[in-house]
Parts: C-alpha cells; sequence; structure tokens
C-alpha cells in the first residue's frame, strides 16, 4: 500500500526532466469506470457498497433507500474504501486545460473546480447568439449587439440606479454593462401566475477573482413602492431560462395594472473584499 506510493515518488525523483512524471502514471481507458453505476455521475466519497459489492454514490444510496437496485440486497452500511482510495488517486486535469488553466484535480473534484476557474466559458447573454468565451471578453464581444432590439444599459458601480425597462410581452431579459470592470449583468423576468420574478445575476464563473456584488431593486406604481435587496448577486456562466426558486424579487400580477410594462430602478455594487 504505501509502498507502491513510495515506488511511484522514487520513480519521480529519478527523474529531473518535469515531462518524464508521465512515466509513472498509468492509463485508465474507461474513465466511466469511476462514475456511479447508476445515475453515472463521477463518484465521491463515500461510496457504498452492498453485501454483493454492487457500488453507488451516497445520493443514489439515499434516494433508493438504501436498497441495491441490481440484487435489492440492503446498501449503505458498507462504504467501498477501495474505489475511494482509486478516485483520489486518479488525477485529472481541468476540464479548461485548452485555455490554459494547470490545475489537476482527484477524479470528480475538477468539475467543482470548473465553477469556479476564471477560464471557464461563458455564453453572451444576447437572444439568439452562440458566443461563448473568458468572462474577461464577454463586454467587448457585446459591443456587436449594439443597436440591436434587445435592450441593453451601461451604467458604473455606484451610481445611483440605473431605469430599466422592460415590455415583457416582447422581452424578458436585459443586459447591463458595467463601464469599470468591464462585467456583464442581466435582469431575468420570468412571468407567473401570481406575478413577475425578477433577478440580477453577473455573467461570470463564481471566482473571487471576478468579485461579488450586491444589488438593490425597486419599482413604484402611483402609491406604491416596492424594494428588494440581493446581498450577493449570483455569478452564471448562461442564461437560465427556468423560474428562479431563489434570490429572486417578486412583482405581483396586480402591479403591473394588467400592462405588460415593468419599470424598474436598479443599483449594482461590487462589494469590499479582503
Ligand atoms: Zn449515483
Ligand atoms: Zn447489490
Ligand atoms: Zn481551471
Ligand atoms: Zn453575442
Amino acid at each position: 500500500m504505501a509502498g507502491l506510493g513510495n515506488q511511484n515518488n522514487l520513480l519521480c525523483e529519478s527523474s529531473n526532466d518535469e515531462n518524464d512524471v508521465d512515466d509513472c502514471s498509468a492509463t485508465l481507458l474507461d474513465l466511466k469506470a469511476l462514475d456511479c453505476p447508476i445515475c453515472t455521475d463521477a463518484l465521491t466519497t463515500p461510496i457504498l457498497q452492498c453485501d454483493n459489492g454492487h457500488i453507488s454514490c451516497s445520493t443514489c444510496c439515499n434516494k433508493l433507500r438504501n436498497k441495491c437496485p441490481s440484487c435489492a440486497l440492503p446498501n449503505g452500511h458498507i462504504r467501498c474504501r477501495a474505489m475511494e482510495r482509486v478516485i483520489k488517486a486518479v488525477i485529472v486535469p481541468c476540464p479548461n486545460v485548452k485555455f490554459g488553466c494547470k490545475q489537476k484535480f482527484s477524479y470528480g473534484e475538477e468539475l467543482t473546480h470548473e465553477k469556479e476557474c476564471t477560464l471557464s466559458l461563458c455564453s453572451c447573454p444576447a437572444r439568439n447568439c452562440k458566443y461563448t468565451g473568458s468572462y474577461k471578453d464577454l463586454y467587448s464581444h457585446f459591443k456587436i449587439h449594439k443597436g440591436e432590439r434587445g435592450y441593453s444599459y451601461r451604467f458604473t458601480f455606484g451610481d445611483k440606479f440605473a431605469q430599466v425597462y422592460f415590455e415583457l410581452t416582447e422581452y424578458t431579459s436585459v443586459v447591463m454593462k458595467e463601464r469599470k470592470d468591464g462585467l456583464l449583468f442581466v435582469v431575468h423576468c420570468f412571468t407567473e401566475p401570481h406575478g413577475v420574478y425578477v433577478t440580477v445575476s453577473c455573467i461570470a464563473p463564481s471566482a473571487l477573482e471576478v468579485g461579488e456584488f450586491s444589488c438593490h431593486i425597486s419599482t413604484f406604481l402611483e402609491k406604491y413602492n416596492m424594494t428588494f435587496d440581493l446581498p450577493k448577486v449570483k455569478k452564471i456562466q448562461k442564461l437560465n431560462f427556468q423560474t428562479p426558486e431563489e434570490d429572486f424579487m417578486l412583482v405581483p400580477t396586480y402591479f403591473l395594472h394588467g400592462s405588460q410594462a415593468l419599470k424598474l430602478r436598479i443599483c449594482i455594487s461590487k462589494l469590499n473584499q479582503e
């Protein structure tokens, strides 16, 4: 056990050229062997097994109420530590290796990293645009959408507010372009029977390097005034068209007075980071 590890180390140490490190690695031809046979997600610790040795991830084990789907024996009481060791020992590169990320991870952990990797690709939030690129390039790419009837607003962090106008029958998202950091934010409306859900997100991976932002939204109608504070703006790599379950402002239907026009005041600020 420990001997194997030492042998590998010895091999690596004996070579001076970094490229030779590959000499002591093995090739696994089928990475799927490291995925949960039930849900096909990458296996992560704890890995569980039934008395017959069928393995599953802990999520599947819970979902199937501790019953092995292959042989119906109880599952969930025995950990498959051998497989857990294998998963840990398989080192894979960040999926963005082709864009220059040099980080490596134990199998499965690269997917967690990918959401934070600053080199992960983001999709342009303009309708019908297929462009994907680094979040740093999105701002300048977005210039090609100038003048399109898709609605975008320019602003600077700390501005009092931007007045954002929606004609909900025509479009449901507008893009706010932050001048100083060159970032794109999207204000997205989802119409549901009882009201309109409004979300504000930043198009970027969730890396710390991007920064953190808060948002203040308000809307008003005659004598009513409604405000909403989002302490942390979500970072997303592409627009999501599913009605959100959290982090939204709900503008009740009666507020719209039967019209499909919605006027919002939006103020996005950059949070100070330690
Ligand atoms: Zn599973
Ligand atoms: Zn079984
Ligand atoms: Zn990476
Ligand atoms: Zn585009």
